[in-house]
């Protein structure tokens, strides 16, 4: 191969180059990004660096010994798989020998009229137009009580920040953790002074130009300077609507090896793919950090690879998140289970331990500051047998 067009800079975009350059390929490597920045990592944006502890340099990831030829703040628009082409909005057309498709997700945006005041956070340039609007007496509502919700809402109480209220139609926040572990995620956060609204749906965005209130579906009235919309996550696969990709759910539905269904010459990695998960329900999109670090590293090998040579994907699904002092992390693919079962409970800590099970069979576990337990976890789910 002689060029690889990445298209997508950020992690998976990203840790597919390194991992090329890893394994020997020694031609043209291309990253095509529709941001203006260099690939930075996403994970600090909820934490250090909406809450100071990191500047915006020092997410970025370093890149200078990879050889990449550049081409930022224009998208890619469309591919040409017969052609071997990739289309910029700007005309600009760059052939390829390899294409790695990595282009993730964006915030789902809230439905109703723009109104300032209102955000989501994905990129970088959101968190920091989100940062730059907060002080401590501002008024937040954060809509969504995933994991970028609860976070959001952990970050700005640790800053001081006075009024928080965390909406969601769920009984209890990051309903993927299960109810066990969604509850104690509740106490938590009612215990660290955010208002929960649980169980609750948004009828309005209210405001004159500007966000004035969040109202809910029961009347009550949440007066807000500052609203986040963090509602989930679509998939940027516009621009492969008409290549002949096959898509699931808006995802690049990839064999075991990473490459896109039907093609030897196009990987997709990270979130933006999915993938034959043995738990899945025939492929499963897990739009966790390591789950992009993992199909990079592999689909790069199979991209340079000799077609017998080509290694499948072997990876346990492991998720992080951390707020206050508390760490939480998960691994297995948790939307299989329909069983939780409390192993250790110590409210104070605090620290919890939850198996999930799929009827008899362990699918994954959740703990709250017990990393050494979840290593264990996922040595076991990894030897667990398709
Ligand atoms: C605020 C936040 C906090 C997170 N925290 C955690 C965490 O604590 N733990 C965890 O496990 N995971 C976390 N995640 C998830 C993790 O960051 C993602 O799983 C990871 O970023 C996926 O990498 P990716 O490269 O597939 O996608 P992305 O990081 O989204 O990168 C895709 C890139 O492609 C670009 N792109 C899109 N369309 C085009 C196009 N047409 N042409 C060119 N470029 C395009 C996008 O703008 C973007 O720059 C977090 C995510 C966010 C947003």
């Amino acid at each position: 191969m002689r060029r690889i067009v990445i298209v997508g800079a950020g992690l998976a975009g990203h840790r597919t180059a390194e991992a090329l350059r890893r394994n020997g390929f020694e031609g043209e490597l291309v990253v095509v990004g529709d941001e203006r920045h260099q690939p930075y990592d996403r994970p600090p944006l909820s934490k250090q660096l909406l809450g100071g502890q990191l500047s915006a340099e020092q997410c970025f990831f370093p890149v200078d010994t990879l050889d990449i030829t550049w081409e930022l703040g224009r998208p890619a628009v469309g591919l040409d798989t017969a052609g071997r082409e990739v289309a910029l909005s700007d005309g600009t057309r760059i052939g390829y020998d390899g294409l790695v498709i990595a282009t993730g997700r964006r915030a789902r945006e809230w439905p109703g009229q723009a109104l300032a005041g209102v955000h989501t956070l994905r990129s970088l340039d959101d968190a920091l137009t989100f940062r730059d609007t907060i002080a401590a007496d501002t008024r937040v509502a954060i809509v969504g009580g995933g994991f970028i919700g609860c976070e959001v809402a952990a970050t700005l109480r640790e800053q001081g920040v006075e009024e928080v209220t965390l909406i969601d139609v769920g009984q209890y926040p990051m309903p993927v953790l299960g109810p066990e572990a969604g509850l104690r995620a509740a106490q938590l956060h009612e215990g660290r002074g955010v208002r929960l609204r649980m169980d609750s749906t948004v009828a309005a965005i209210e405001g004159d130009g500007r966000v004035e209130a969040v109202v809910l579906g029961n009347g009550e009235r949440i007066a807000a300077d500052q609203v986040l919309i963090a509602i989930g996550s679509l998939p940027n696969s516009e621009w492969l609507r008409d290549s002949g990709v096959e898509l699931s759910a808006g995802t690049v539905v990839c064999d075991e090896f990473c490459f896109a269904v039907g093609t030897d010459n196009v990987i997709a990695v990270g979130d933006i793919a999915s993938w034959p998960h043995p738990d899945g329900d025939g492929v499963a999109c897990i739009e966790h950090w390591t789950n992009a670090r993992d199909m990079a590293a592999t689909g790069a090998a199979n991209l340079l690879a000799a077609p017998g040579e080509r290694t499948p994907l072997r990876s346990v699904p492991t998720c992080w998140s951390d707020q206050y002092d508390v760490k939480i992390k998960s691994a297995g693919y948790l939307r299989a289970a329909n069983r939780y079962v409390v192993i250790e409970d110590d409210a104070d800590r605090p620290a919890l331990v939850v198996e999930a099970y799929r009827d008899d069979r362990l699918v994954g576990a959740v703990v709250f500051n017990k990393n050494r337990a979840i290593i264990g976890y996922q040595r076991r789910l990894a030897s667990v047998p398709a």
